[in-house]
């Protein structure tokens, strides 16, 4: 099936093709060769995949596009403050290649016309014998992800004509913005300018921008990603040339485009645009290359200051700890108390991104639920990712949690586990699952419940075990007669899965593990019984195989009753055998009940 998607890029790339606007730029004399045929269209996604239509595998040189990637070098080397003390920010309103500096510091208005450009280059620096134009190549080289080459012909006619350059480096070197002559420096930028790209490098180079200095098809750190907004930043104000001010107001996407006829454009998180056409307008911007922007931003709403595009809260889902509980079967005492008072754990299911404005909700509901609350679980299941904001606002959130005597607790959140840790939230607070870490939060209820405190889980006499507990004195007598006694050791199987049902348990001591094997040495939990509690009855009933297996997880005891046994009631003693059905009755419809609220719970 072709993706409409494609089909979409493919359509604007045929709508446009046969333009026949716009001049192919011929000041530097190679330049004037180029196919004012040529055509491609590229868009990169941030995970890598590439959308192209037409031309854009042909390479020609990226010229002015440079510019920005060469900046975000320039603030590594030296930092923010000395390139700000350098070269300016603000938009100067006059043609690219003009000699205009800002009044008695020198200062170009920015580094997107030649002279903050140039500027730019001399802030790089010469490092581990690689040259200022190496460098600056292999920085370009990383963004798109495959090494990069000039184009000597261009390299070479730009440098024989480019006199106004020449009088620009010079003008700099007077006001001491370059610290050394500025022959090699302008030879630097050149060769920079006279690099060699495709369209679809153009949109790797700008996906990586997108992707926070990642190239997503590399997957190599290209740009730092403290110096990734600074990049888009004058771009978005100073990339079109003397167009800037209305391009981001039509299309709204930090770009550059360069007299090669390239543009390359850049929804910041999302995706880069690559578009090649050599023929300009008369502010030195690809004809095609403004006009496919302006389709792309407005049919896939792509601009920035689109209320489209805001994210949504991350809070996915809010429940208590009655509503939903954990795999951990306990004796009607304790899971009556849990039916009562689990409204003291309060869970929120977290989705997405987590940044400022997702993750703000999500504060909100939690102070709004905290005066009822013992205790929060927050399920990172479905987050994508968490952005050192939000970080900060889960420490700050924690620690007032804490402050009211609330604990705070994580599950599915090993991804992040180092910044929860320096979050402030305790090693044993981050669980695997949200099962564990409901579990822990029963136990801790528990823990605190005067009614169940003396008692000791250890052992329950029969009497006391959930399904036997209304048997008569005489009935629980035959019960007693007719079981086995069989203890466990810790992590000894009591059934396997596969076999035959026919037997019935009893935990009268220690907890058992229902599970079934996952991939490698994990087992996914479905049960976890406590004493008191029976299992193995079920297929009494429907008479089916064992379906998990049962592994105690401490020294146990059990007793157990035979199939035979229990079918011979019916002829033995009538009467049990309908009390026993009746309990079993009852206990299925009490698990449905909770099955049923855990399930609309769910889909709330
Ligand atoms: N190398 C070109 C110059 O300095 C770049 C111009 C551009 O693409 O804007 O004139």
């Amino acid at each position: 099936m072709k993706s409409p998607i494609l089909e979409f890029i493919q359509s604007l790339h045929a709508r446009y093709l046969a333009v026949d606007e716009g001049r192919v730029a011929d000041y530097i004399p190679e330049l004037s060769k180029a196919n004012p045929k040529a055509f491609g269209i590229c868009v990169a996604t941030r995970d890598g995949h590439l959308y192209e239509a037409g031309d854009t595998r042909q390479g020609f040189t990226i010229q002015s596009i440079s510019k920005a990637f060469t900046y975000g070098l320039a603030l590594e080397d030296r930092g923010e403050d000395h390139v700000l003390s350098r070269i300016g920010v603000e938009p100067s309103g006059e043609a690219f290649n003009a000699i205009s500096l800002q009044e008695g510091s020198g200062k170009p208005f920015n580094p997107m016309i030649n002279a903050g450009a140039i500027a730019t280059c001399g802030q790089v620096l010469r490092k581990d014998g690689a040259s200022r134009f190496d460098r600056i190549a292999e920085y370009l080289s990383r963004c798109a992800g495959q090494s990069l080459s000039i184009d000597e012909a261009v390299y070479r006619s730009e440098s024989a004509t480019g006199h106004r350059n020449r009088a620009i480096g010079w003008m700099l070197r007077n006001f001491n913005i370059l610290d050394e002559d500025p022959d090699e420096i302008l030879e630097a930028y050149f060769q920079q300018c006279s690099l060699r790209v495709t369209c679809t490098d153009l949109a790797v180079m700008g996906a990586t921008l997108a992707n926070q200095g990642i190239n997503p098809i590399s997957g190599e750190r290209a740009i730092a990603p403290e110096f990734v907004d600074n990049v888009l930043g004058v771009m978005a104000t100073c990339g079109m040339y003397d167009w800037s001010g209305e391009w981001i107001y039509r299309v709204g996407l930090p770009a550059k485009s360069g007299v090669g006829g390239g543009i390359l454009a850049v929804l910041p998180g999302q995706l880069g645009i690559g578009v090649f056409s050599p023929p300009l307008d008369g502010q030195g911007n690809s004809v095609r290359g403004i006009k496919v922007c302006m389709d792309l931003a407005r049919d896939l709403s792509l601009h920035l200051f689109n209320p489209s595009a805001v994210p949504q809260t991350a809070l996915r889902l809010s429940y208590t700890g009655n509503q939903m509980m954990s795999r951990r079967r306990r004796p009607a005492m304790d899971f009556h108390y849990l039916k009562r008072f689990g409204e003291r754990t309060r869970v929120l299911e977290l989705q997405g991104p987590l940044i400022f404005s997702t993750f703000e909700p999500v504060v909100r509901t939690l102070v709004r639920h905290a005066p009822y609350c013992q205790q929060v679980v927050m399920n990172f299941r479905h987050v994508v990712n968490v952005d050192p904001v939000s970080m900060r606002l889960l420490a700050e959130v924690r620690s007032r949690l804490e402050s009211n005597g609330i604990r705070l607790l994580c599950c599915h959140a090993q991804r992040f586990r180092r910044p929860l840790l320096a979050a402030g939230i305790p090693a044993g607070a981050i669980f695997d699952t949200d099962d564990e870490a409901l579990e822990d939060c029963e136990t801790f209820l528990l823990a605190g419940a005067a009614e169940v405190a003396g008692r000791s889980p250890d052992a329950v006499p029969l009497s006391e075990c959930d399904l036997l507990s209304s048997l008569s004195p005489d009935e629980l007598a035959i019960m007693e007669a007719a079981a086995e006694t069989r203890a466990f050791a810790p992590r000894q199987s009591v059934i396997e899965s596969g076999g035959d049902a026919d037997e019935w348990f009893v935990l009268t001591a220690g907890t058992v593990e229902v599970s079934l094997p996952e991939t490698g040495n994990r087992r996914r939990r479905l049960d976890v019984l406590s004493a008191g509690m029976s299992f193995g009855e079920m297929a009494f009933i429907d008479g089916s195989k064992r379906s998990a297996d049962v592994i105690a997880t401490e020294p146990s005891t059990c007793r157990v009753w035979s199939r035979a046994w229990f079918d011979s009631l019916d002829q033995s003693h009538p009467a049990l055998k309908i009390h026993l059905l009746h309990q079993l009755s009852r206990q299925l419809s009490a698990r449905l009940r909770q099955a049923n609220l855990e399930i609309s719970t769910l889909k709330s």
